[in-house]
């Protein structure tokens, strides 16, 4: 799982590496005095190359990415821009305050978005689509790219959770017009907070660039304080520090994917034949990252006496069910209150079916350092629990 769990002595080079070279923690300009260091610009650099993406723009974090991604777009008041019900917060944050009404699907078994169900919330409003890839899970990029193109609406991939997913050959992110990272501290990669930006469309890339610099066009023909502009933007600008600290976490990267693959794989090789549970799908020609192993349980009821046995053996989960608050949208009446579209209805009720799939889930983190003995003990657990049923 997270990043956090390998910071070493690379990350700590790194960022020396800022320090021994003039100290300057500006991602721009102050060139007199950085020896020819420029960090952020070039983890930007190797990370749309790891990619294999033209563009790649950095941000101070997954959700102000998402954010200017919108902004961009020209996403505003009177549109719709469609996410799905299971997501964190920030993916629908960032549809909310550009104006924008978000509009949210069910997910299906892949605990990603329902493409049935998001042809069916397509509007003549409708401006983009988010798509998720949760807990290290590919969403059904065939099907969802199938009906943005039909529709002439731009999907974009909210990739924060999704570091290190497969889908048809190539990494999840890099299939949608426009599409982010997060590298926040419980990310599979962090810089402490941060967040990327990918996309192949040079005029938006441009223009993403300069919102995250108050509309700074970064034009090399003029001084920093005489720069060009051509509309309003804001301060989303990420510093050397945590640059430094992404290009040694990138390279870190293909082995703690590894690891988690392995560890991820071991867990689920001991549960594989439980007939009690069923795990989450992974759609055709896809690769989960293995981020989290997770599984459904057939009842509610059930799922609560399994999850509370495994506590009560002293062992956590990620998210599921414990942390489903910030990431339903069922729960999130403190923004649908301020969205006419929403404004007094039952949201509890709104998605029933992500309601009833998100109740009966167990996810159990698989992290980077983890024993064998540790994965035995856990899915002993398991195996004990579903006994008990
Ligand atoms: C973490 C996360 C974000 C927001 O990223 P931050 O860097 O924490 O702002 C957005 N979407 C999803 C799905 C996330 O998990």
């Amino acid at each position: 799982m997270p990043g956090f769990e390998i910071i070493g002595e690379e990350e700590r080079q790194a960022v020396n590496e800022v320090f021994d070279n003039g100290a300057c923690l500006f991602r721009y300009g102050f060139d007199f005095m950085r020896n020819d260091t420029y960090k952020v610009i070039e983890f930007e650099k190797e990370f749309a190359q790891k990619m294999n993406m033209k563009y790649a723009h950095a941000t101070t974090s997954g959700t102000s990415a998402l954010f200017v991604v919108n902004k961009r777009l020209g996403i505003g008041a009177g549109d719709e821009v469609i996410t799905q019900a299971f997501t964190f917060v920030a993916t629908v944050e960032a549809i909310a305050e550009t104006g924008a009404t978000p509009v949210i699907t069910e997910i299906d078994s892949t605990l990603n978005m329902d493409p049935d169900d998001l042809e069916r919330k397509i509007t003549d409003k409708t401006k983009a689509i988010w798509v998720v890839h949760m807990m290290g899970g590919p969403a059904r990029m065939k099907e969802i790219l199938a009906i943005g193109a039909k529709h002439g609406i731009p999907v974009l991939e909210d990739t924060a959770q999704g570091i290190g997913a497969m889908y048809d050959g190539k990494p999840c992110g890099v299939y949608g017009h426009a599409n982010i990272f997060s590298f926040d501290f419980g990310k599979t990669m962090t810089t402490g907070e941060g967040g990327m930006i990918l996309t192949e469309d040079e005029e938006l890339y441009l223009k993403i660039k300069a919102y995250t610099d108050h509309g700074h066009e970064d034009n090399p023909e003029y001084s920093r304080g005489e720069d060009t502009a051509s509309f309003s933007g804001f301060n989303f600008r990420m510093m050397e520090l945590q640059g430094a600290i992404g290009l040694a976490q990138l390279k870190k990267l293909p082995s703690a994917l590894k690891k988690i693959k392995e560890n991820y794989n071991a867990f689920r090789n001991q549960l594989g034949d439980l007939k009690e549970i069923e795990f989450r799908e992974t759609p055709e020609n896809s690769i989960d990252a293995g981020d989290s192993l997770i599984f459904f349980l057939k009842t509610k009821e059930k799922r609560i006496k399994v999850s509370d046995y495994l506590a009560s053996q002293g062992i956590g989960f990620k998210l599921l069910p414990g942390a489903v608050k910030w990431h339903f949208a069922g729960r999130w009446s403190h923004i649908w209150d301020s969205i006419p579209a929403y404004k007094g209805k039952d949201y509890l009720q709104m998605w029933p079916a992500s309601h009833d799939l998100l109740e009966r889930s167990i996810a159990l983190p698989v992290m980077i350092n983890m024993d064998k003995d540790k994965i035995d003990f856990i899915a002993e657990s398991v195996k004990k629990a579903v006994k008990l049923l």
